[in-house]
C-alpha cells in the first residue's frame, strides 16, 4: 500500500491525489502552506504551525474552510493512515478553481492538501563538518510587496536565490534584505554567536517568523544565554564566532564558511552544538 495523501477530507492513493489545472494554487502561486515534523508519534509545535498558517491565510484574505482543531484533526488522521509517527508534514491550501483572471474572489472552494512523508535527513556531514554559504544577489522580498511572513505558496523569490547558491556550487545562500541587511537564508533562518550572546535579524527585517528560531530563542534562556534580534550586516556574519541555521526540517545547522571566509575556527561551535543536542532531547522527549 503506498502513499496516502489528504484532499479535502478525502484520503487519496498518492498517485491519484490531485487538484485542478484552474486552482489558482498553481496558476497563481495564490495560497499558503506550512512544513511540520512528527517526532515519536507527536507534531512538533503544532498549535504554532497552524497559528502560523491561519495568519497567512488571513494575510492574503483567504478563508480558511476548516477550523484550527479540525486541522489539527486531519494532520493526525493522515498520519495515523499512514502509519507514520517520524514525518515530514506538507500543509498546503490553495485559493482554489477560479478563472483565467487574477481575481480571488471568484475563487470558492480552497483546497486543503496534507502530504505526509518520511523525512529526508539532510547528510549527517552537514552537521558535523558545517555548511558554507554564500550570499547571493537576490535581494529578499520587501515586506510592503509580498511579507516574508506569509509562507505563501510563491515561493519564486526563494528559488532565485537558491539557484544563484546552486550555480556556487553551494546548497544554502544568505539573503539580504533592500537596505541590506541579513535577513535569512532561502528555507532557514540564521543566527550567530559572539561573545556568548545569539543574535538573529529581527521580523522587520524581511524574514520568516521560524518556528525553530523560536524554539531555540527559547532553548537559549534556559541556557541562561541572551538571544538578540538585531539589524545585521554581513559584516557580523564575517566575525561572528559561530553561525548556525534552524528550519524544521534542518533542526539546527552549524555554518563554517561565509562568502569564502572562515567562521570562529572554522569547525561547527560549543553553542551550535549544545543548542542542537538541547533541542534532539526536546524533540525526542516529544515535549515540543
Ligand atoms: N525561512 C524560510 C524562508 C523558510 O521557508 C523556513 C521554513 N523552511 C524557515 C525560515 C524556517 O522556519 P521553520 O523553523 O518554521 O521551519
Amino acid at each position: 500500500m503506498g502513499l496516502k495523501v489528504y484532499v479535502n477530507g478525502e484520503l487519496h492513493e498518492k498517485q491519484d491525489a490531485r487538484i485542478s489545472v484552474y486552482d489558482h494554487g498553481l496558476l497563481y502561486g495564490d495560497g499558503v502552506f506550512e512544513g511540520i515534523r512528527a517526532y515519536n508519534g507527536r507534531i512538533f509545535r503544532c498549535k504554532e504551525h497552524i497559528d502560523r498558517l491561519f495568519a497567512s491565510a488571513r494575510a492574503i484574505a483567504l478563508t480558511m474552510p476548516m477550523s484550527k482543531q479540525e486541522v489539527t484533526e486531519a494532520i493526525r488522521y493522515t498520519l495515523d493512515a499512514n502509519g507514520l509517527s517520524d514525518a515530514y508534514i506538507r500543509l498546503v491550501v490553495t485559493r482554489g478553481v477560479g478563472t483565467l483572471g487574477l481575481d480571488p474572489y471568484k475563487c470558492r472552494d480552497p483546497q486543503v492538501i496534507i502530504i505526509t512523508d518520511s523525512i529526508a535527513l539532510y547528510p549527517p556531514q552537514y552537521y558535523e563538518n558545517g555548511l558554507e554559504l554564500v550570499t547571493v544577489s537576490t535581494v529578499r522580498n520587501h515586506p510592503n510587496a509580498i511579507n516574508p511572513r506569509i509562507k505563501s505558496l510563491n515561493y519564486l523569490n526563494n528559488i532565485l536565490a537558491k539557484i544563484e547558491c546552486i550555480q556556487a556550487g553551494l546548497t544554502e545562500a544568505i539573503m539580504l534584505n533592500k537596505e541590506g541587511y541579513v535577513a535569512e537564508c532561502t528555507g532557514d533562518n540564521i543566527f550567530v554567536v559572539k561573545d556568548g550572546r545569539l543574535m538573529t535579524p529581527p521580523v522587520h527585517a524581511g524574514i520568516l517568523e521560524g518556528i525553530t528560531r523560536q524554539v531555540v530563542m527559547e532553548l537559549a534562556g534556559q541556557a541562561g544565554m541572551e538571544a538578540l534580534e538585531r539589524d545585521m550586516t554581513r559584516f557580523d556574519l564575517y566575525v561572528a564566532d559561530e553561525c548556525f541555521l534552524t528550519g524544521t526540517a534542518a533542526e539546527i545547522i552549524p555554518v563554517v564558511r561565509i562568502d569564502s571566509r572562515q567562521v570562529g575556527d572554522g569547525r561547527p561551535g560549543p553553542v551550535t552544538l549544545k543548542l542542537l543536542e538541547m533541542f534532539r532531547s526536546q524533540t525526542t522527549n516529544s515535549a515540543g
